[in-house]
């Protein structure tokens, strides 16, 4: 393939945005090259500056599970951007957008609406500080909660690609209150929880982990840490971020099983522009301003055509069971495509998939942890992301993500994409 328009556009960028790009993971730099720039998307295809197409497992990292430039969700934003596209007052679709979200997850009775994943993560750490009255919070290894202090400590996601999961300008008085525990590693929680009593405010995870490629929680441990939580007094913090409105309608509480105290959101809940939000029950998010004394604020939070573009998204994903279904369907044929062809050449992996999340481990043992994920061969990595490009497939350009497929994918596509897998496996 040709990637002269996308390498001129980068050197462009380079001299007037930091590395080139607005987020540090977009830059290529843990498979090596040049990141392209794309100029469109329709369903499940990315076309770029060059006119390459290709089929995208990224899908903006996640946000767009039925596709690009899905029509409901254009048309809602379109619409709404006629009317104005900010006012900084109540507006009607904030309370509808709510009312169908506290509808379809499980106990939550309000939510709050923020920009990204980010603020939804630092407010509802905020917030349980605050609610608890305590000041220290247990985050996992390789779990990644967007870039604010508490959080980068032992990150996941870029974080650990560009080798910074404790990044400088964290301060130390910050860091010593985020405690880290072992994903999937209950001792590992039950020993902070011991040393520390009365002190935790909080216990935050992604309860299906997709920032060191993809980790489900085993059997038991998402319904451990609850039990620890109920026991010493501690909320319990899903950062559903990847996984709300992704697994199920109401995400992986409703596919687990297991309730938590406060869950974050972004990605899908937005539809494609920049949302979050963060959602309890009654009595913990009457704690937030303007009801409480926890400050929490925004000047575009509920910004209309955000919430138009959510509003959109959720309504179609609340219309339809099948959409996840078809979902699943998707993935564990992708899933058996590619197994079949790493294992036919001999190629050492494990596959890691939930749902519509999935990830391939260049490494013959259980990845279930950041110290699992991080022994992965990253070498092998490289040469397979790079021949996928080339054959025309997207997926994300490092290790420690997932894959997210979008229901635009048709079988044809899946087919497409495993026979690159047959293809670029012979160069492994
Ligand atoms: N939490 C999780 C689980 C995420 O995956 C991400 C982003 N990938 C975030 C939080 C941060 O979200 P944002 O990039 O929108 O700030």
């Amino acid at each position: 393939m040709i990637y002269k328009r996308s390498s001129d556009l980068f050197a462009a960028a380079k001299k007037v945005i930091p590395g080139g790009v607005n987020s540090p993971v977009r830059a290529f730099n843990a498979v090596g090259g040049e990141p392209l720039f794309i100029r469109e998307a329709k369903g499940a295809y990315l076309y770029d500056e060059d006119g390459n197409r290709y089929i995208d497992y990224i899908n903006s990292w996640g946000p767009l599970i039925l596709g690009h430039a899905y029509e409901p969700v254009v048309n809602a934003v379109v619409e709404k951007a006629k009317k104005g596209t900010s006012f900084g007052t109540p507006t009607e679709i904030e309370t509808q957008i709510a009312e169908l979200a506290v509808s379809m997850v499980p106990n939550i009775d309000k939510i709050r609406f923020v920009n990204s994943g980010t603020e939804a993560c630092m407010s509802a750490v905020r917030l349980a500080r605050g609610f608890k009255n305590r000041e220290k919070i247990i985050k996992f290894s390789g779990c990644y909660h967007g870039h604010s202090d508490s959080f980068l400590i032992q990150a996941g996601s870029g974080a650990v690609t560009f080798g910074s999961p404790n990044s400088p300008g964290v301060t130390q008085g910050t860091a010593k209150d985020t405690l880290l525990a072992n994903y999937n590693d209950l001792e590992s929680v039950e020993n902070l929880l011991n040393a520390n009593k009365g002190e935790i405010a909080c216990i935050i995870l992604e309860p299906i982990a997709g920032n060191m490629g993809c980790i489900p929680p085993k059997k038991g441990f998402l319904e451990g840490l609850r039990e620890l939580c109920n026991e010493h007094e501690v909320l319990l913090i899903f950062d559903e971020v990847m996984t709300g409105f992704r697994l199920a309608k109401g995400g992986a509480q409703e596919l687990t099983g297991v309730d938590a105290d406060i869950v974050c959101f972004g990605k899908v809940i937005g539809g494609g522009l920049p949302v979050g939000a963060f959602a309890a029950r009654h009595e913990i998010m009457d704690y937030l301003a303007p009801t409480g004394p926890v400050y929490q604020a925004g000047t575009l939070s509920g910004n209309p055509l955000a919430m138009a573009a959510g509003l959109a998204m959720l309504t179609e994903l609340n219309r339809s069971a099948e959409i996840y279904s078809s979902l699943h369907d998707k993935t564990v044929y992708l899933h058996k495509g590619i197994e079949k062809v790493l294992s036919g050449n001999n190629i050492p992996h494990t596959i890691n998939r939930k749902g519509s999340m999935i990830s391939v481990h260049f490494s013959d043992e259980p990845v279930v942890d950041f110290a699992s994920a991080a022994r992965a061969n990253n070498d092998t990595f490289k040469v397979f992301f790079h021949g996928m490009l080339e054959n025309g497939i997207y997926i994300a350009p490092s290790a420690f993500e997932t894959w997210f497929l979008t229901d635009a994918l048709t079988y044809e596509d899946l087919d497409a994409t495993i026979a690159a897998v047959e293809k670029v496996s012979k160069s492994l």
